[in-house]
């Protein structure tokens, strides 16, 4: 049986965080209530027209988070369980997540509440036609950038562009990222998520002094992000032992063969059946004992009640909020090295920002171009990260975790983009002891 509790409320475990890292950082309640909460949100409903003839309305979101460095960035989530509150703290952390990896972004997500496994591409298109002409005044390549997320592919984000360049009379690529090749696409995109999250698992096997060569990998959630990571991995000579998708899991404790795996998916969107792996229930996989875990499906994978289970060196959070705060305590406290989702799996917005940089320069780069300057921001960040986690050590009597020196990047770096709004209009919201205050921008 797959279990998550996803009834934990996301965007409470993202204020809770947000706040530990305040406290951290000794942050003033002025900086707090600037930064802290989304600046706008859109409630939409979306009529559609179904196969049947009948309509059907469906609840969408669009929640931009913070412009206060950039444009919204962020994904939207086809899902039946998807929430207003689940899109809030998605908008919030890609806020954070754009200034860990220091790219003029600030964060936005959005959201359809829909059951796409059980809807025809017809009747999808005309969904995400609706819903882009619902959200239209919020987006375009100055203000608001959507990308694909859960259950959304290049596709979707085709329809969006072209809906929207159907709007303004002419063809407008920097709306989306995410396209298709042929429409402004970037090299790499479909695999920079995976492939981050590859770089930052590199990056803490080295720190930790732990070959990546031989060790045993646990992938929660065969998706996008999830079966680029496994490929890679299992590339630089990593076993990946076990891996699990919506449907079911397969276990081989010698190693699966991943790219054989991920034909078998893209033939039957499944996992199950591998031939030379045996299957293996939902909790008894996060449960494995491995080296490397990779949750890489939604959030609260691992919580209170299934954290102690979890035997692992290495947690990699390739999807957004996957471990709850309370799981957070438990893993550190069994000396568990986290690499936060907004560290781990930002490899997917950096692209994004590279493929807008192209669109908007109407000049394409080669595809090694792409992954050299990728593993440049990553290792960078990775590094950035560590750094301001051994100050941060220094500053909190209490606990000091990864995920606490990690917000504590982004919250300055945030705090620094809304000086420069404020500079300009209202009050300035003081100093802080800042590392990368005045820092110039990162060379990409
Ligand atoms: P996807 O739709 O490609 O894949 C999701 C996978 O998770 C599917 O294989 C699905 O079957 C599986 N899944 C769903 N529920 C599950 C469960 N309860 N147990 C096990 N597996 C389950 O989505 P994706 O783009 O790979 O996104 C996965 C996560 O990564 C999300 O949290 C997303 O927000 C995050 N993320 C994705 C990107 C990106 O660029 N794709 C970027 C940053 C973060």
């Amino acid at each position: 049986m797959l279990t998550t509790t996803r009834a934990e409320n996301a965007y409470e475990l993202a204020l809770q965080n947000f706040d530990a890292a305040a406290d951290v950082l000794g942050l003033d309640n002025d900086t707090r209530a600037m930064i802290k909460y989304p600046e706008r949100v859109l409630t939409v409903s979306v009529p559609v027209r179904m196969d049947n003839g009948h309509i059907q309305r469906f609840e969408a979101y669009r929640v931009q988070h913070s412009s206060a460095r950039g444009p919204g960035k962020g994904g939207i989530r086809y899902h039946p369980q998807v929430t207003l509150d689940e899109v809030k703290a998605l908008a919030t952390w890609m806020t954070w997540k754009c200034a860990v990896v220091n790219i003029p972004f600030g964060g936005a997500k959005g959201g359809v509440t829909c059951d796409p496994k059980h809807m025809t591409q017809h009747e999808l298109e005309r969904l995400t036609r609706r819903y882009t002409s619902a959200i239209l005044p919020l987006i375009g390549p100055e203000k608001d950038i959507p990308a694909p997320d859960v259950y959304t592919n290049s596709q979707t984000m085709a329809w969006i562009m072209d809906t929207f360049s159907m709007m303004k009379g002419y063809a407008v690529p920097g709306v989306v990222t995410g396209k298709p090749l042929n429409l402004g696409g970037s090299l790499g995109r479909n695999e920079a998520t995976g492939r981050g999250v590859y770089y930052t698992i590199e990056c803490a096997c080295e720190h930790l002094g732990m070959p990546l060569k031989g060790a045993r990998v646990v992938v929660q959630g065969f998706g996008n992000a999830g079966s680029i990571a496994a490929q890679l991995l299992h590339a630089a000579g990593a076993r990946v032992i076990g891996v699990n998708d919506s449907t079911g899991g397969v276990y081989n404790r010698n190693g699966l063969n991943i790219p054989e795996l991920m034909h078998l998916k893209a033939l039957t969107g499944k996992v199950e059946g591998f031939p030379e792996s045996e299957p293996i229930s939902a909790e008894d996989l996060l449960a494995l004992d491995c080296d490397i875990l990779v949750p890489a499906a939604l959030e609260n994978a691992v919580h209170a009640d299934n954290a102690a289970r979890v035997r692992t060196r290495i947690v990699a959070e390739a999807a957004n909020g996957p471990l709850t705060p309370a799981a957070d305590r438990i893993l550190e406290d069994k000396g568990v090295f986290i690499i936060p989702d907004i560290l781990c799996n930002a490899g997917g917005v950096t692209v994004s920002y590279f493929e807008w940089v192209q669109d908007e320069s109407h000049l394409f780069w080669e595809a090694q171009d792409i992954y050299n300057r990728l593993e440049r921001v990553m290792k960078t960040a990775f590094s950035d990260v560590l750094k301001i986690r051994q100050y941060a050590g220094h500053r909190a009597s209490g606990r000091s975790g990864q995920r606490q020196g990690n917000l504590s990047v982004n919250t300055e770096r945030r705090e620094q983009g809304t000086e420069r709004k404020t500079r300009a209009g209202c009050e300035s919201v003081g100093s802080h002891p800042a590392f990368f205050w005045g820092r110039p921008a990162r060379d990409l």
